[in-house]
């Protein structure tokens, strides 16, 4: 299988990073990824303050897809997860929502082991691994990795995790993958301003999907199928989510505009996956059960 080291590690999605490595569709591919610090916090006495900043969000990649082309639709399925054994947090005076609160700034590691995290002598959670920052490049001008947007990148949803499939927009030749900033366990809002963040790697495969009408970026589970949606404010968010998913209703359920609106308002669950990024992250979920009795089936 083919792997890609951390040495490759970029912090702008961009047209212009020369790829990395190459894949057909198919392809499963192992990425190696650095936590959103680069790995610079390695004990609780190293704080916010001492980061060197240009070297925050990096992400592995990018990776060249073979075959994908503008329009396009690139299909990511997340087969694992592995994880480092101890993540980080900080804080600090205005960071995330709860730094106001905080006139100093803090750091915790988190040792993670037996598939649990050790919040702290008191409290001990099952880990639920996910990807932070997961994107292709955007067809004009690059996006820092801190930031989310219509090609994915940082949009710190809980529900990118193993066993989950993510449908990403290829804008650019080969699509460029590139992902990082893996985190332990995170609530949704990541209020605090990050997770329990982690090295680790993740094992993709990745297959190009020709004429595929999904809205991008779009995620699949188990359970729900979601549309993601970053905007400036979580209000144009919400709503950015709720229509791109009521967009998916009309166009692949061929229901109206009315019963796909009511339908969202009765089952679908609006949520919150980050506050604390440029630009803020929602998504709309509904069930599968409602794909499968309408007969539709993800490409
Ligand atoms: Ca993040
Ligand atoms: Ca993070």
């Amino acid at each position: 299988m083919l792997t890609i080291h951390t040495d490759t590690k970029i912090h702008k999605m961009s047209k212009d990073n020369p790829p990395v490595a190459t894949a057909k569709s198919g392809d499963t591919v192992c990425f190696e990824t650095l936590d959103c610090f680069g790995c610079q916090l390695k004990s609780e006495d190293q704080l916010l303050g001492g980061l060197d900043w240009s070297n925050i969000n990096p992400a592995t990649g990018p990776l060249f897809v073979e075959g994908a082309e503008p329009g396009d639709v690139l299909k990511v399925e997340i087969l694992k997860i592995e994880l480092d054994k101890q993540g980080v947090m900080v804080d600090g005076p205005g960071s995330g929502v709860t730094g106001v609160a905080v006139t100093s700034e803090s750091t915790k590691i988190l040792p993670v082991s037996d598939g649990m995290v050790k919040f702290n002598e008191k409290l001990s959670f099952p880990i639920c691994p996910m990807i932070g920052v997961i994107g292709t490049a955007p067809a004009d001008e690059g996006v820092d990795t801190g930031t989310p947007g219509p090609h994915g990148g940082n949009m710190d949803c809980t529900r990118i995790g193993e066993g989950a499939t993510l449908y990403l927009p290829v804008n650019v030749e080969g699509a460029l993958l590139a992902m990082g900033d893996l985190h332990a366990l995170m609530g949704d809002g990541e209020v605090e301003v990050c997770g329990v963040e982690i090295a680790g790697a993740v094992t993709v495969r990745v297959t190009v999907l020709k004429n595929c009408a999904l809205p991008t970026p779009f995620l699949v589970n188990k359970e729900v199928a979601m549309a993601i949606f970053s905007a400036e404010s979580l209000d144009d968010a919400a709503v950015g989510a709720t229509m791109s998913m009521h967009s998916f209703l009309m166009k692949e359920l061929h229901m109206n505009e009315h019963e796909a609106g009511m339908l969202l308002s009765v089952v679908g669950n609006l949520r919150i996956c980050q506050i604390v990024d440029p630009e803020k992250t929602c998504r709309m979920e509904l069930p599968l059960s409602i794909m499968e009795t309408y007969g539709y089936q993800f490409a």
